[in-house]
């Protein structure tokens, strides 16, 4: 006879997305050890009473670099370009320490709103050297008690227009720098810079993840030229493009074809809501376009895909909390999801963006890190409608916070 498993902790009455039931999770040594309706075992145990439990929430797409520049500039940025120029302008100035204190407050709002896994973009250019990376590197370190941060290491102010951009890439990818990215929109020579990208991709075999396509003119675009670059390199399954707006712009025919290309191709969109609906649009006198790319459609049809951060109060996006809950939210009600997509939609902060930055050891299955959030709702459904507190956090099995409901204190009969 075996015997019972010994568990450092019981969480009793779970509601997991894949139960019809309640469940107990038993953790053991940091990680998921037994998911069943009743445990029997002696342990610490915390009672969710029928609470939604999540693998906590996970961001592809978010600059920790540039983060939280209100203040700093003025504010009267009108496009991309607009907005890529202030923070050039700023960038010079930023220390290793400044850019550490901008991420530290962003990373610790995301891990009060859930988030458990994140892939930050991080520039790296003559101008600011590894400065921003090096910071990086140390919000890694210093909070991996509470989120596991990837570097996606990128040239945002283009590279073959950018002498020694190159240089410090392989530097950086050397040193740390988990996956590449790439901004051909800002080269002078956007095929030559997509090419060179993913050469530097194989030869340090890290994954791909692009800045592109960021306007509504679908007149032309860079993704033929990756989805191009992504088969004649095998790479399927390994490159994903952000913002992608230029297919919001197109009629259902085309729409249909440029899905099938992505999905054949294995290329997987990051939606941006926040930046894309504040940037894009921006000649319209009246009746605005969106901009946003409606990523539960392509999900539909075969692409993979996630919904992202991005800039969190900086000229892109002069806004910003780090909640995914929310932006999944915001970004259901702006495309315009079905009741019946909801769940799709809570899918674009969770189990895709996993799947995206392929990610082995993500979900609420033995042997997995214990990484659970507990929100106050009972279904994922309900998660995207009704918008609720993330309660508590636990990562590899420890708890790393925790929120107190509000409390209501009615005038006494
Ligand atoms: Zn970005």
């Amino acid at each position: 006879m075996n015997a019972k498993p010994a568990f450092d902790l019981i969480f009793r009455n779970a509601r997991t997305r894949g139960s019809a039931a309640n469940v107990d999770i038993g953790v053991a040594a940091g990680r998921i050890a037994a998911i069943a309706p009743r445990l029997t075992c002696e342990a610490a145990e915390i009672d969710i009473a029928g609470r939604l439990v999540l693998p906590g929430f996970v961001d592809t797409h978010i600059h920790l670099d540039k983060a939280c520049l209100l203040g700093r500039c003025g504010h009267d940025h009108a496009s991309v370009s607009e907005a890529i120029a202030a923070v050039a302008a700023m960038k010079r100035e930023f220390t290793a320490e400044d850019i550490y204190t901008r991420g530290s407050k962003v990373i610790e709002r995301a891990v009060v709103h859930g988030t458990t896994r994140m892939r930050t973009h991080v520039e790296i250019d003559p101008r600011i050297g590894l400065r921003g990376f090096e910071a990086i590197k140390a919000l890694k370190r210093d909070y991996a008690w509470a989120l596991e941060l990837s570097p996606c290491v990128f040239p945002q102010e283009g590279l073959i227009n950018d002498p020694g951009a190159e240089e410090l890439l392989v530097a950086a990818l050397r040193d740390g720098g988990e996956a590449i990215g790439g901004c051909p929109y800002m080269d002078t020579d956007p095929n030559a810079h997509i090419e060179r990208i993913f050469d530097l991709a194989q030869e340090f075999d890290v994954d791909v993840d692009l800045h592109l396509d960021f306007d509504l003119d679908p007149s032309w675009w860079h993704m033929e030229e990756v989805c191009r670059q992504t088969e004649r390199r095998n790479y399927h399954g390994r490159v994903a493009i952000g913002h992608a707006t230029k297919l919001s712009a197109l009629p259902p025919e085309r729409l249909r074809a440029a899905t099938e290309r992505l999905a054949k191709s294995g290329v997987a969109v990051t939606v941006l809501p926040a930046t894309d609906l504040y940037l894009m649009g921006r000649d319209a006198t009246h009746n605005s376009p969106r901009g946003l790319t409606a990523a539960h459609r392509l999900v539909e049809n075969g692409v993979l895909c996630s919904v992202a951060t991005n800039n969190v109060q900086n000229p892109f996006t002069p806004f910003g909390d780090a909640s995914l809950l929310r932006m999944a939210n915001f970004y259901a009600n702006v495309a315009h999801a079905a009741v019946s997509e909801f769940d799709t939609c809570l899918d674009l902060v969770t189990d895709l963006p996993a799947r995206l930055m392929n990610l082995k050891d993500y979900g609420i299955t033995t042997g997995n890190p214990a990484d659970l959030i507990v929100l106050d709702t009972d279904s994922g459904r309900n998660a995207i409608a009704e918008l609720p507190d993330v309660l508590t956090g636990f990562k590899n099995g420890r708890q790393v916070f925790e929120r107190s409901r509000p409390v209501l204190f009615p005038p006494q009969a």
